[in-house]
Order: C-alpha cells, then structure tokens, then sequence
C-alpha cells in the first residue's frame, strides 16, 4: 500500500469577536512553544530522543503534578491552566523547529571544523534560532469536538478563559475514505481557516519497468516544459507508439510578460536608490507579487498535466531532466526572468509528481540532450524554422520543425514532447529494438545514461545523439509527429488557456 497526504483547507464563518480570540489563542500557542524551545535549548540531549520519549521528558521538566511538584522549569510561569492537548500540540511544535534549528547548527559546526583544519577562514554565519514564533495553532483530540460537514467546535484562549466556540465551515468537504490529522487554525489577511491534513491510501502503483515492459497499451504522458507561450506540451501515447491526444498548456507569454514587467520596476527602483547588498530584501512587495504569481502558475499547469494525464488513463508522467541553468546575458529583468522561469519549471515538475502520485501516477525524467533537435519519427536532425521562413537551419525558439531524412513536419514543442515519451520507452527496451533508424549524424555517445529518474528504475538507453546541443534551460525544442508519414495533427489538439486569477 502507498499512502498520499494532502490539506484540505476550508474558511471559518464565525461571529466577529471570533477572530480576536483566533489570534490571542495563536499567540498564546506561540508562548508555549517559544517556552519549550528554550527548555530544550537548555536540555539539548532530549533531541536525540524519539518524540514521544521527548514529549515525556519535556512534561516532566515543566508540568507540575503530585509526583512531580517542583518541575526545573515549570509552565505555570506562563499560565497555569494550559489544557494538555494544547501543551502537547506546542511542545511537538517546539521540537520540530529545535530538530531543525540543530541539525543546521551542527551542519554549520562541521564546515567550520573542516575549514578550520584546512587552515581556511570560514566566514559563514552561524543559523539563529526563530527570532519571533508566528506557528499556527495545531488542534489535537480534545481541542475540537462535534466535528461535522459544516461545523465544528473549537476551544480556544479568549484572553480571560477557555471556551468552547462553534464555527460554521465551507469549502471542500473531507473525504470519507481518509485518514484525518489534527486541524490547525491558519490566519489569511483578517480570515481564520482550518487547514486538516489527511491521509490516503491506496495501492501502490508499482515500479515504471513493470509499467512499461508488462503491458504494450500502457499510456504515457510526456511532457515537454517551456518558457515561451507554451508552458507545457504534453502527449500521450502507448508504450507501442500509438500517439493518442497533445495538449498545449498556454499562457507563458502572460506570466513572462508580467514577472519582466516587476523585474523591471524593481531594477529601477534599485537604480534610484543605490547599490543594495545581495539578498536584501528591497521591493519586498514585488517580490512578493512575483513568488506567488510564479507559485500560482506552477500549481495551475501542474494540476492541468496531472488533469490531461487522468483523462487519457496515462498510468507513467514524463518529463525531461532540467538541466543546469547557464548564465544568461542581457538586462537585469532579462536575466531575471529566465532564472525564475528555470526555477519554475523545476516546481512544476515538482507539483506534478506529487499530484501525479496521489492519483496513482508515476513520474519520470529522461535525459534532456537534444530533445528539441531531435526528429521523433527517425532520430535524425531536425530543422527548426519560424512560420514563413525555409525549413532550413536551426532557430531557437521557433515554433516549427521539419526533419529531411523522414519528412517529418510539425509544432516544435510537440516533437520536444515525443522525443521525452520515446526515451522512457527506449530505456526499458532490448538494445536490439531500441534503434529502428540510424541518426544522420551519430555524434559522441551521451554521458547520462538515459535517464536520472525519480523512482528507481534501471536505465540503460545511451543512444547516439545527434549533435553537441543540449536542450534544458534554453527554449530550444524540436517537433516530429512519430507515428506514419504525414501524420496531422490530431483533433485534440487543442491548446489549453490557463486562466490565471491575477
Ligand atoms: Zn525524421
């Protein structure tokens, strides 16, 4: 059995005075916690107790009970009437982020002792613990009751007591066949929410080989991911050959549009205002702006692959390795902007894995080299041309490919797309099937075998590639229509506008 984990996030509907009480229970949590992490920085060796072993050495040196009636540092110098699910919930808060602050603490010792016995200077500043606790209320059994579709009753500390307080609930419902965790109470602007983790499982999809190699109608999803218009192609197609369905995933031309646009406000700001040290955080509210746009759309066309993957019945999501990033040239907003843009593909990857795994989807990457220059029918070389121009030469970024050895003509990310799908199958395939043509020009051998991928299989497929390019960070991709000669594009074809909420 696997087992997937997501949020189910849902608006409170409260009276007014509701949401102060909210906040004074939020801050009276953060307290606690703050409280606990100094006790553990006091007692370091309780982290290398598990949790729970942890939870009771922390009780013991804080709580005051008849056994123990002089706790070394006891809590009641906080409240004394802190309930325990509540004392328990933040002192799971305050180990969480003592484990984390020490194991970067201890990371940061071991650098320097290497430094310093290389008898070089080490300049890097040690972590600081959290220097102000913003954590969100976590309610455990016992902090919520009466849980239903619409409503739940929540205690909280109002300031003077503890009180019982029923909320109303919307948004999406808790599914049935779920394991719930414990809800917490998130502040958006000036509205509380529940966010309640869950838990689902369900059969393990099995190993990519298996996928590949059992059965000839398994359908796969490759996905070819850009910077340009089309954010994401993807295609399905059987691990036979069979092309099924493309999708384009548009709106590229929007968001580059718009973080170059915020780039650029931000370069003239700091024009303005002098020299500002790296990492400062000027224009925090652009930064902002350009985060959430570039998270926002990530979330967006990741969902829309795992979508199109869902409808085909695609059981295997693939996309190409990202590559590295090389330094571009140009304006500061233009260097900007292909950086993020790298990055963002690297979290739509990211999203779409784990979005593709809770649906019971595997994910994988081929190795990128020349998956735009290739020919997806015949493995030659492609010409990649603008519309209007000859099918001569290779152009970066142009939207067309022709290949002269087999004909091929079609939409240069849509070839990009089948050359990824055809690298999946070629790596889980005998040596003797894998080249049914031979490249035009059978240039060095790849160093990467195949594929680096995200689940475990073995990749074997080293194939000659057809030339010293390399495709990743750049916006160079190749098209071919794999199946018979002349292939058209099929109907589905349809390109897909994102509708992006800003
Ligand atoms: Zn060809």
């Amino acid at each position: 059995m696997a087992k997937a984990t997501t949020t189910i996030r849902q608006v409170l509907n409260y009276q007014p005075e509701y949401g102060a009480w909210f906040a004074t229970n939020a801050a009276l949590f953060n307290q606690v916690a703050a409280f606990y992490f100094e006790v553990i920085a006091a007692h370091e060796k309780i982290l290398d107790l598990t949790n729970k072993d942890a939870l009771t050495a922390l009780e013991k040196l804080t709580h005051t009970t008849q056994k123990n009636p002089t706790p070394v540092m006891p809590l009641t110098a906080i409240r004394d009437d802190i309930p325990a699910m509540f004392r328990r919930a933040a002192i799971n808060a305050a180990l969480g982020s003592a484990r984390s602050f020490y194991s970067h603490l201890s990371k940061w010792r071991s650098r320097r002792e290497k430094a310093i016995a290389k008898g070089k200077k080490f300049h890097e500043r040690p972590p600081v613990p959290l220097r102000s606790w913003n954590k969100s209320a976590t309610l455990y059994a016992g902090q919520w009751r009466e849980r239903a579709g619409s409503s739940i009753i929540l205690k909280v500390w109002t300031g003077s007591v503890w009180s019982w307080i029923k909320v109303r609930i919307t948004g999406r419902e808790i599914p049935t066949d779920v394991e719930m965790g414990s809800p917490s109470l998130i502040r958006r602007g000036n509205q509380w929410w529940l966010h309640t983790p869950i838990e689902k499982q369900f059969k393990s999809p099995g190993k990519i080989e298996k996928h590949v190699t059992a059965n000839a109608q398994t359908k796969i999803c490759s996905v070819d991911l850009n910077i340009n218009e089309h954010l994401a192609v993807c295609t399905i197609r059987t691990v036979e050959g069979s092309i099924l369905a493309t999708t384009f995933i548009g709106g590229g031309q929007r968001v580059n549009g718009l973080r170059k646009k915020q780039l650029g406000r931000i370069a003239r700001t700091r024009a303005k205002t002098g020299i500002i040290a790296e990492n400062e955080q000027d224009n925090v509210n652009l930064w902002n702006k350009i985060r959430n746009t570039d998270e926002q759309v990530a979330h967006l066309v990741s969902a829309r692959i795992v979508q199109f993957a869902k409808e085909h019945e695609a059981t295997v999501l693939v996309f190409e390795h990202l590559g590295n990033l090389k330094p571009a040239k140009g304006t500061y907003s233009k260097r900007g902007n292909e950086k993020r843009a790298y990055w963002m593909k690297g979290r739509i990857f990211k999203y779409a894995k784990y979005k593709a795994y809770n649906a019971g989807i595997l994910t994988s990457r081929v190795n990128p080299r020349n998956t735009s220059r290739e020919c997806a029918r015949c493995h030659g070389f492609v010409a990649r041309y603008n519309t209007g121009q000859p099918a001569e030469d290779y152009t970066m970024g142009a939207p067309l490919v022709a290949c002269h050895q087999c004909g091929m003509r079609g939409n240069a990310d849509r070839n990009a797309s089948l050359v990824i799908g055809s690298r999946l199958v070629a790596r889980y395939q005998k040596p003797s099937k894998e080249k049914p043509h031979t490249p035009l020009k059978a240039g060095r051998v790849s160093k990467d075998t195949g594929v680096v991928i995200s689940q475990d299989a073995k990749s074997v497929g080293t194939r000659p590639s057809p030339g010293s390019a390399r495709h990743g960070d750049h916006n160079e991709h190749g098209t071919a229509q794999e199946t018979g000669a002349g292939m058209v594009a099929p109907a589905h074809d349809i390109p897909y506008q994102l509708r992006f909420p800003f």
